[in-house]
């Protein structure tokens, strides 16, 4: 029953895509104990209001379902902006005189760490090394870490630190890049632990201000939910205290990682599912199963095209996965496993259809188990349509796409470039993608990963030879991979992802038409507001 005198919050004059196919379009709707209870007219709506009934007129303003983003990191959201960002510098000088004036005003002998670089965009495109750094910061020990996470660059004192000499084997998962058989500073994928580990630790207060002013900067852009690709325990139990205290407005969606002590303590004690009111969920185990491509590290089917010798690595030993996914299975725990290059495609899906087969669903306590590879990126066509078979969701950062392509036909090939980012391939073989960011690693704004997918063009408006144009997707399909089939990949379509009675009141309200407007305009679109639950926890 609507009665007027229940509604808490009404929407009126909106242009409202509501991402629900049974009606489409509308100008307004009613908001009751923070769902949404009708969707119509605004004449209609107008008569649910009583006098305690707030108002939002919309003014014609554009509305979307609460938008989520499907993969990011939000500690290393926060931290970026806490530590020297390197986003956007254009050339190894201009890396350098970032890195030297944090070091005027560094006391000698700290640590110097930082995040954001990307040498593809340098002139020449090649990694910086120890000896560049040495001439900026002689007497403190720099890590900085490339935007993409699988590789840093640090300086000699920090290798001494390190104790990583030409001697030193590489890890497992990891090189220590050497010149002339010596370091030249670069250390990929988990060689970067060689280093890290002697850097000290934020105290607990850092590690909050990084939650809470990556939180803060999520609502801002008009993100209603995040889903955290992976977590430690020391996180955990952060978010939890957070939640508990109030700190936290958004919907989180958090993964942990494994496999190890986290995970077999996760897998123990079980999901968390709809805590603090509906705003807290874990219930996935999070796997990194290779490196990156700007790095060489993703593991690739055929050796890289520009290093003959490199095919890229696993960073888990497949044979050492099996027994936690087979527990995942039984325990109702959701997968989602980091695989970028096709090799680590192929043996990752392998590894989910031996679980599937190792567990059939009546042994399990989830039936469709809805696992997830994350980044999903260059993907043997012979391979696509054991996603949707599999029941597998791609979770695909539109943006890595327009920032990898300046450096993806270099590493691939034209040939490989039609089976990299493919959006529209999967879509067809009866997929559905969840979209993100992979913030930090990307700016994680929500209009340059709409305007990305369908667009597949840089944010200059540029495209080249094998970018695949055909594999863009269409605005329908765009906003789909940012509310509903994210809400479907974490279990929550019955409350989340459209606007429609029955679903959480959470909607993203646009300064511009996203689905009208040319494209370069959509990245001049803010987010005028972002409600979550019927609570307006940002506006502009
Ligand atoms: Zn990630």
């Amino acid at each position: 029953m609507i009665r007027a005198q229940d509604m808490d919050l009404v929407v009126v004059n909106g242009n409202i895509y509501t991402v629900n196919e049974k009606q489409p379009h509308a100008e307004a709707f009613a908001v009751r104990d923070q769902r949404i209870a009708f969707v119509g007219s605004t004449a209609d709506v107008q008569k649910l209001r009583s006098a305690n009934t707030r108002v939002i007129d919309l003014g014609g303003k554009t509305v979307v379902p609460g938008l989520t983003d499907s993969h990011c990191h939000i500690f290393g959201i926060g931290e970026r902006e806490m530590r020297l960002n390197l986003e956007g510098t254009n050339s190894l000088q201009d890396f350098l005189a970032k890195v030297k004036e944090r070091v005027s005003h560094t006391e000698k002998g700290k640590w110097i760490t930082g995040r954001g670089w990307i040498e593809t965009f340098w002139k020449p495109a090649e990694f910086p090394s120890r000896q560049d750094l040495d001439k900026v910061a002689p007497d403190n020990p720099v890590f900085l870490t490339r935007a993409d996470g699988h590789a840093s660059v640090v300086n000699s004192a920090a290798l001494k630190i390190a104790k990583i000499d030409k001697n030193t084997p590489n890890p497992f998962g990891g090189q220590i890049s050497k010149t002339n058989g010596e370091p030249n500073g670069m250390l990929l994928d988990n060689a970067q632990d060689l280093a890290a580990k002697h850097v000290p630790k934020p105290t607990e207060a850092e590690r909050e201000q990084a939650l809470l002013l990556g939180i803060n900067r999520e609502i801002g852009l008009g993100w209603c939910e995040i889903q955290n690709a992976g977590s430690d325990k020391e996180d955990i139990k952060l978010i939890k205290t957070a939640f508990a205290d109030g700190k936290i407005k958004i919907r989180f969606i958090n993964a942990v990682y494994g496999p190890g002590e986290d995970a077999q303590n996760f897998l123990a004690s079980g999901p968390t599912i709809d805590a603090f009111n509906h705003h807290f969920t874990q219930r996935t185990i999070k796997i990194i199963f290779d490196g990156a491509l700007g790095s060489r590290g993703a593991a690739l089917l055929k050796p890289y095209n520009d290093a003959p010798d490199a095919s890229g690595f696993l960073t888990e030993r497949p044979e050492e996965l099996r027994p936690l996914f087979e527990e995942a299975l039984r325990r109702g725990i959701q997968v989602e496993t980091h695989a970028i290059g096709d090799r680590a495609n192929r043996i990752i899906l392998d590894l989910y259809d031996q679980a599937f087969k190792a567990v059939p669903p009546e042994e399990r306590k989830i039936r469709d188990p809805r696992w997830r590879v994350e980044h999903a990126q260059i993907v043997n066509p012979a391979d696509i349509p054991r996603f949707a078979k599999l029941g597998v969701i791609p979770s695909m950062q539109p943006s890595h796409a327009i920032s990898d392509l300046f450096f993806a036909p270099a590493r691939l090939g034209m040939d490989r470039l039609a089976d990299a980012y493919p959006w529209q391939s999967f879509l067809k073989s009866g997929c559905i993608i969840a979209g993100g960011s992979d913030a930090p690693v990307e700016r994680g704004e929500p209009m340059i990963e709409f305007y990305a997918a369908i667009a597949r063009k840089s944010i200059k408006g540029e495209s080249g030879e094998g970018w695949h144009p055909e594999q863009a997707v269409s605005r329908e399909q765009a906003l789909k991979m940012f509310t509903l089939w994210p809400a479907y990949a974490a279990f929550e379509e019955k409350d989340k992802g459209s606007i429609e009675p029955g679903k959480l009141a959470d909607f993203t309200v646009l300064s511009q038409d996203i689905m009208r407007i040319p494209d370069p305009e959509i990245l001049k679109t803010r987010a005028a507001m972002t409600v979550i639950g019927g609570e307006v926890v940002f506006q502009r």
